[in-house]
């Protein structure tokens, strides 16, 4: 259960990447954290929806698995201990008069003096096809997360979609299927230039324009009728797997009952991570600002602003130290 009574000095929701990294910057820097994770695992997208995609762009690796950076992240949370809840969900944040916090969570309520929001896109689903199809082919034809590679191996897979997550799935799947098809509605990709330039290289044979018009099981495979785009044509394809990539719903309602002032379903935050409610800070996926980057490594460099900041406010009289050899 969750503590009722205790008073944390800065409560993190959200586990993934950059709320794990603040909850161990936080105490690094001595404050008396809870982190809270709706999920029973840590590690949030990077995690759950690609444990074995490569990571390229995250500072001092060359190129890092999901799984390989939330095990990283989590030994490195260790070392503080910080308070965990796993498998609870904030559902509601009140202010009180004395200027804390209450949190009312699926476990019961918690106390805490600074909040540092961190949930990413909220609970995300991804985005489904639009085509009537058997439930029971989810996980087994059909797929909306990558997480074991091994179970395309050597199988005729097609990836759906036309964003940089669509094209690199294709890519790492070139190398275990037999043959990768990549279905997009656009004859352009919305992908990295460097991403696109390594498809064209590649044996992924690109379908476009078209859009998957219906499934059909057959023989233990799945029929894929395509229609061409502003056009009658049709062509079939017969597959072993779909990997459906059209994107993520992120659900941010919840913000809203926060009292959170939202930007396009992001929060928005000043220089320094703080949202509209004094001792909120937001960071990481869900915090928006102008010249934003949706990336891991900027959520890193955040983490370290809104525990400062929330910590200068929290305890003015104390000097907020800077480099970690003077802290450790
Ligand atoms: C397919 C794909 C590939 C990507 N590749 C890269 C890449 O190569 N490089 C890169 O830098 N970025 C990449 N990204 C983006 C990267 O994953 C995100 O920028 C990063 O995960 C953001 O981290 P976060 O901690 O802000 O949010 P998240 O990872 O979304 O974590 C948020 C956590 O908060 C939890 N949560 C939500 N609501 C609540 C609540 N009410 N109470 C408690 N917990 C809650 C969620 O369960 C989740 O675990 C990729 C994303 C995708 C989808």
């Amino acid at each position: 259960m969750i503590d009722s009574n205790h008073l944390f000095d800065i409560t993190i929701i959200g586990g993934g990447p950059v709320g794990i990294f603040a909850a161990y910057y936080a105490g690094m820097r001595k404050a008396d954290v809870q982190l809270i994770e709706s999920l029973p695992e840590l590690g949030g997208q990077v995690a759950t929806l690609y444990p074995e995609k490569q990571i390229y762009d995250v500072a001092g690796f060359s190129g890092i698995s999901g799984a390989q950076l939330t095990e990283h992240l989590i030994n490195q949370l260790t070392l503080f201990q910080p308070t965990l809840q796993l498998s609870t969900a904030v559902k509601r944040i009140t202010p009180q008069v004395d200027g804390t916090f209450v949190l009312e969570t699926t476990k019961g309520t918690t106390k805490t003096k600074g909040v540092i929001v961190a949930v990413g896109n909220g609970a995300f689903t991804p985005r489904k096809l639009a085509v009537d199809y058997d439930p029971a082919w989810e996980n087994h034809y059909i797929h909306y997360f990558a997480k074991e590679l091994n179970q395309f191996k050597d199988q005729t897979v097609a990836v759906a979609g036309g964003g940089d997550s669509a094209i690199e799935w294709a890519l790492m799947l070139e190398k275990i299927a037999k043959q990768v098809y990549l279905i997009h509605r656009r004859d352009q990709f919305r992908g990295l230039e460097s991403s696109v330039e390594a498809l064209k290289h590649s044996t992924v044979q690109i379908k476009t324009p078209f859009l998957i018009d219906s499934l059909t099981e057959i023989n233990q495979q799945l029929a894929l009728t395509l229609n061409k785009m502003r056009s009658t044509e049709q062509e079939q394809l017969t597959i072993d797997k779909l990997l459906v990539n059209y994107g993520f719903i992120s659900d941010t309602r919840i913000l809203r009952d926060w009292g959170l002032t939202l930007e396009h379903h992001q929060v928005a935050v000043t220089q320094q991570m703080a949202t509209n409610i004094p001792n909120i800070y937001a960071i990481g996926d869900i915090a928006s600002y102008p010249g934003k980057v949706k990336l891991i490594a900027s959520g890193f460099g955040e983490a370290p602003i809104a525990v400062t900041e929330l910590l200068t406010n929290l305890y003015p009289e104390k000097r907020q130290p800077l480099h970690s050899t003077s802290i450790m």
